[in-house]
């Protein structure tokens, strides 16, 4: 196992109260697997990738455990913390252009990176050989004149060329953990196909493991092995892909397939979740998705239901109790 998450409950202090974000959430990654983690805006989704590279803001409070072959994450410091993130988890933020320093050029930015984690493998570093890794990283991402792009600022780049340069230095790195927080949004169809390709085959090359956090079930289909479904920072269901979307369970995750745009579903077929995603800051009581939900039952406003097991699912939903 590569990544196991264990009660892990994510809050942040506003000047409003308390904000839960992720409410005792537990799930494993095996090696070279890949999960989506989907659910609309505010489900908790880049707040649970956030601490699994321990980048919450100062304002966040954190419990639980979130360990990674084996290594506590919230235990480690300074050094150790500086060669976890890059070297063993790399996160592609949804905003790029926070990822890169604004006053620093493309080549520097990819050499640093590599040269950090040559030094903390204990590997000499050659800015010859490291040029020519940072070159084959922007190859990758069909960045069209990657020589000039080296020698860009981020100012001077689209937001779809500096996209494509994180994801280049993503490859770079080779991490056992890609976290991609929405990483295609700013591209265009074409270009996102083929980003896709690539996490797929870093994944069969080095045996990465990838966490996928997107609204886009479509998207997300097309990477991952298994889709863990978010709603109001709680687990409502998760299971390999194929199923999940072709016989859904909970009424959240069948809400979210009936969403998704495809050819084949005709004028009427596109059907929209009815009303919004909680306020955090007062969540409903019992299940959280209840007063959204068409099946919804009189225990469901009261008592939250618990995770079950049901075949190779996870549940939260009284309609499997
Ligand atoms: Fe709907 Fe009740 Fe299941 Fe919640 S527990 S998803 S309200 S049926």
């Amino acid at each position: 196992m590569l990544l196991d998450v264990k009660g892990l409950r994510v809050a942040y202090r506003t000047i409003y109260g308390n904000l839960e974000a992720v409410r005792t959430l537990d799930f494993a990654l095996e090696k070279g697997e890949s999960v989506a983690i989907v659910g609309e805006s505010g489900c908790g989704k880049s707040s649970l990738g956030h601490a699994i590279v321990r980048l919450l803001p100062p304002n966040a409070t954190y419990e639980g455990k979130v360990m990674v072959e084996g290594k506590d994450v919230f235990a480690l410091k300074g050094k150790q913390l500086r060669a976890y993130r890059g070297n063993e988890a790399f996160m592609i933020f949804q905003d790029p252009l926070n990822s890169l320093n604004p006053v620093k050029r493309v080549d520097r930015q990819m050499l640093e990176a590599i040269r950090t984690k040559r030094t903390m493998q204990g590997e000499a570093y050659d800015e010859e050989e490291a040029t020519k890794a940072a070159l084959d990283g922007l190859r990758g991402v069909r960045m069209p004149d990657p020589e000039v792009i080296l020698r860009r600022y981020p100012h001077e780049l689209s937001g779809g060329q500096i996209q494509r340069v994180v994801i280049a230095m993503a490859l770079v790195m080779k991490p056992k953990l890609l976290i991609a927080d929405e990483p295609t949004s700013a591209l265009d169809v074409t270009i996102q196909a083929q980003v896709m390709k690539l996490i797929n085959e870093l994944k069969a090359e080095y045996g990465m493991s990838v966490l996928f956090i997107t609204h886009d079930m479509a998207v997300a289909y097309t990477v991952a092995d298994r889709f863990l479904v978010m709603y109001a920072g709680e687990l409502s269901e998760l299971g390999p892909v194929d199923k999940v979307v072709t016989k859904p369970l909970h009424p959240y995750t069948v809400a979210l397939v009936n969403s998704i745009p495809h050819k084949s579903k005709k004028e009427g077929d596109l059907i929209s979740i009815p009303g919004s995603p909680p306020n955090m800051l007062a969540p409903p009581s019992g299940c959280r998705f209840h007063p959204r939900c068409p099946k919804v039952m009189d225990v469901c406003g009261t008592v939250n239901p618990e995770i079950k097991q049901v075949e190779d699912r996870l549940l939260r939903c009284h309609l499997y109790d």
